[in-house]
């Protein structure tokens, strides 16, 4: 065998909390142990002194695919040739290139893995909150490293590994949800995940993340944190602000389609002069700066779980007043309001609470006022597509739908004024260029294809969007509920 080298570059996402560190310390075992006598280069380039074969490996992809690896060097020593890359393998195990050293620029051949059809999943580091899940398998298990990548799907369909994995690495006892938590039925179905995958990676598409109730259409998780443990969730590993700023992002334009325009303009011509706003669950305060601007005068309001510092203080200085913790409680803690709203929250609250917070909230709100809420929509196909409604397992507790929702609402006799379908996931091509680049099979591959060249381009994209929207297709359900 000709002498393999590794070549580890690292990825900018690992900077979060110095875990470069951790991680580039288990890739170095995982090399050692798989290939004994290779040598490693962080970072640097590898002295090419005689033939021999490079491995390029990202430091955010520290699960390789081992096999694949060693595969490809047999094949280079023996046809004492090659220039390889990779295709068809589950995000985050393969390697960027695999050449002989002689041969760097030559024309490359490409090797098809086809695991991502057989397990459909994402193992990179990109995103923190699978860092976060990637760090608690190493705390719970020393000899992590000596894992074949078939080995860690096996773990993570195995009891111990589906637990870790729904624990997010913290130590609670989850809900394990043996009927449906809404209607207590046992006429229930397993769901599982065959167009696309959780934000949260790791998870093979042989293990259900997600049950439904087949008489009362309510989609809850399997297993779920208890309501005393919930906070634990909310750290800065799940919200992606952290990310951003590693990558200097910002936040996006509120288009006229955004479900925000659309539900502010529905109701700001009946809010009094200096109307009271409150934004259950305002994350980041992207809609209750929106808010504030569009109306001008006012008081308003940001309710949170947990609000990053930097972001808190920027939001204070446009005198938005922020208030950290319950969200039913603070908001009690409020005078009338007229105007309440809640963009993608209710999906994160365990079913009894769901139920208590509409009325909650339709009594805190003055006479003729309004509370507005989104949700992804189960039942609508855009929610279906590239399998949307399960992008966030563990904060989404459960995944509501127009016919529960209208169901619920009418059995608490709530008036709704107005439904419309927004569209989160295609207010831009990147979700479509992410399913492109990771799906399963041909079939998904050609759709998330079409979705890209609808929209990349605004014009054809806001087009699509005004056409489907007025035929009712959206990955969200917007309520709007009147006093
Ligand atoms: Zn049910």
């Amino acid at each position: 065998m000709i002498d393999i080298y590794f070549k580890i570059h690292s990825h900018k996402a690992l900077q979060f909390d110095d875990n470069f560190k951790v991680v580039n310390n288990f890739i170095e075992k995982r090399i050692q142990y798989f290939f004994p006598s290779a040598k490693i280069y962080f970072n640097k380039d590898v002295p090419l002194e005689k033939k021999s074969i490079i491995v390029e490996l990202l430091n955010i992809n520290p699960l390789f695919d081992e096999k694949a690896i060693k595969s490809c060097c047999e094949k280079i020593t023996s046809e004492n040739a090659g220039n390889f890359l990779f295709a068809g393998a589950v995000p985050g195990t393969a390697p960027q290139k695999i050449y002989l050293s002689s041969e760097k620029d030559k024309p490359t051949q490409c090797i098809n893995l086809k695991t991502q059809n057989k397990f459909n999943t994402q193992l990179n580091l990109f995103k923190l909150k699978r860092q976060k899940h990637f760090l608690s398998f190493l705390r719970e298990d020393d000899s992590f490293y000596k894992k074949t990548l078939n080995d860690f799907f096996s773990y993570m369909e195995s009891e111990n590994g589906k637990d870790l994995f729904f624990r997010l690495g913290e130590s609670v006892d989850l809900i394990i949800e043996g009927k449906c938590p809404s209607c207590e039925s046992n006429n229930t179905e397993e769901l599982f995940l065959n167009r696309s995958h959780s934000l949260n990676g790791f998870i093979p598409k042989s293990v259900s993340l997600y049950t439904q109730c087949i008489d009362c259409n309510m989609v809850f998780m399997n297993r779920s944190f208890r309501k005393e443990d919930i906070s634990k969730i909310y750290d800065d590993y799940l919200n992606e602000i952290s990310l951003h700023k590693i990558q200097e992002k910002s936040i996006h334009q509120i288009e006229e389609s955004h479900m925000f325009f659309k539900g502010l303009d529905l109701v700001i011509k009946h809010l009094p002069n200096t109307p009271t706003v409150a934004d259950l669950g305002c994350g980041s305060g992207e809609f209750i700066t929106f808010a504030s601007q569009k109306i001008g005068n006012g008081q308003f309001f940001g309710l949170d779980f947990h609000i990053d510092n930097e972001k808190k203080t920027s939001l204070e200085e446009k005198g938005i007043k922020l208030k950290m913790g319950s969200l039913l409680e603070n908001l009690e803690g409020l005078e009338k309001v007229d105007l309440v709203t809640s963009w993608e929250v209710i999906e994160h609250l365990h079913v009894s609470d769901l139920k208590e917070l509409l009325p909650r909230v339709m009594k805190k709100i003055s006479h003729g006022g309004y509370f507005i809420f989104s949700t992804p929509d189960f039942d609508n196909p855009v929610c279906q597509l590239f399998d949307f409604w399960a992008a966030c397992p563990i904060q989404h507790l459960t995944v509501l739908s127009e016919s529960w929702l209208d169901r619920f609402l009418e059995t608490k006799n709530i008036k709704v004024a107005h439904k419309f379908h927004g569209n989160r996931m295609l207010r831009n091509d990147s979700w479509a260029k992410y399913a492109l680049e990771t799906a399963p099979n041909p079939e998904e591959k050609s759709t998330a294809q079409f979705f890209c060249n609808v929209l990349k381009n605004d014009d054809s994209r806001s087009k699509f969007i005004e056409s489907i929207e007025e035929a009712g297709l959206g990955s969200e359900i917007i309520y709007i509920l009147e006093k």
